[in-house]
């Protein structure tokens, strides 16, 4: 069987972005998000994150911190007995503070690493889509030959309709 999956940028596709978020009391999610995860979930579908964290190299957070908010996002989910499958992030930038993060790198969209990481676990036999909110976010799904959809106000809506015409 062909595994379904989507893509979500993470900030201003699925929660509130405060401007490099990382505190737990700031996670928010946006409108129609919990329950169209709750559909996908439903339906099989698999679901990724895939998010530019600067704020690590620009030493606003820690990777710590990150990976600490990503379980978060996920606690808060199990409420409702969903889950984000993967969160890949580039903590990198190249005008950043901390060293070791700090260079032009790969896969900080536009780039698509990332997203290639995710193709790589399901070997082709997968159809995958992509949400998120920047033309970054696009231009990064179209190096990797993902179909792309800007987040829409009826998010519910869309989840639905591109479930059913593009998975
Ligand atoms: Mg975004
Ligand atoms: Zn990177």
């Amino acid at each position: 069987m062909i595994q379904k999956v989507v893509i979500f940028d993470r900030d201003n596709t699925l929660i509130k972005d405060k401007g490099y978020t990382y505190k737990t009391r700031d996670l928010k999610f946006l409108p129609q998000t919990i329950r169209s995860i709750k559909f996908l979930s439903k339906n099989n579908v698999k679901m990724f994150i895939v998010t530019n964290q600067s704020g690590i190299a620009k030493g606003f957070f820690s990777l710590k911190d990150l990976k600490k908010f990503h379980s978060y996002i996920n606690k808060r989910l199990s409420k409702y007995k969903v889950k984000i499958n993967g969160f890949l992030f580039c903590p990198h930038h190249k005008d950043g503070v901390i060293k070791k993060f700090s260079f032009q790198c790969k896969c900080r969209k536009p780039e698509n690493l990332l997203i290639e990481k995710v193709k790589k676990k399901f070997k082709k036999k997968a159809n995958i889509v992509m949400f998120g909110d920047k033309i970054s976010d696009r231009k990064a799904a179209k190096k990797s030959k993902i179909k792309f959809f800007y987040r829409k106000k009826n998010f519910f809506d869309q989840i639905k309709s591109v479930y059913k015409n593009h998975l």
